[in-house]
């Protein structure tokens, strides 16, 4: 039986490292893969998922009307196909969640999605409610906080680091986007008074990258 999968985690936590090694290994044993990445923040004529440690991979583009489920099946006229990969799937329509949960189901192949669980204002995405409801599997991803905690959190910061509330859920802007635990996530946004001695110094961006690398490898692991 084959599996619709999501694996979803806050901001920068390697989820297309983890999404490029995955198809790889597929690739190594002979086996054909296609991936997917929102066409949304694809730069012009830039068909690829790159990740932040300088590997990348050809992609298709998806936009919000396209039929997964149409697309997939045809492919397969062209010879089989072992596992289908979509990367930012936070951007996916429900219905397009549905036809990856057909492809799983009628299809027979495997998918793997990967995205953000919730927005810099701690909502839901529309892909990632809907692959949270009817997912076979899921996984998270982790990264950590500055303080060494789960980050599970996004905020939104402009190009001065001034923390931003409001706003369009999906935005091209220049912002920038730093994972928090829940506690500073709510410091961070004003939700919550800032503590005096453990208050998040903002920005940090380049901060929480660097740490991420061994959270990666540990959720490398988790993988297997
Ligand atoms: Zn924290």
């Amino acid at each position: 039986m084959a599996k619709l999968y999501f694996s979803y985690a806050a901001m920068n936590a390697g989820k297309s490292t983890i999404l490029l090694q995955a198809s790889h290994n597929y690739r190594e044993r002979g086996m054909e893969t296609v991936l997917y990445t929102s066409a949304l923040y694809a730069e012009l004529d830039k068909k690829s998922i790159s990740s932040r440690i300088g590997i990348s991979a050809p992609a298709e583009l998806y936009e919000r009307d396209a039929d997964l489920y149409a697309e997939i099946s045809d492919r397969l006229e062209n010879g089989p196909l072992h596992c289908v990969f979509v990367d930012e799937a936070q951007f996916l329509t429900s219905d397009q969640v549905w036809q990856l949960a057909r492809v799983a189901d009628r299809l027979r192949i495997p998918v793997m999605c990967y995205g953000l669980r919730t927005d810099f204002q701690g909502n839901l995405f529309e892909g990632s409610r809907q692959l949270l409801a009817i997912a076979d599997v899921l996984r998270e991803v982790r990264t950590i906080c500055e303080c060494g905690s789960k980050a599970t959190m996004v905020i939104r910061m402009d190009e001065h680091g001034n923390v931003l509330t409001s706003g369009d859920q999906v935005s091209i802007g220049r912002e920038v986007y730093v994972s928090l635990c829940r506690k500073h996530w709510e410091e961070a946004t004003g939700r919550w008074p800032k503590a005096r001695m453990d208050a998040p110094k903002l920005p940090f961006a380049e901060e929480t990258m660097q740490k991420t690398g061994a959270d990666l490898i540990e959720a490398l692991l988790d993988e297997e």
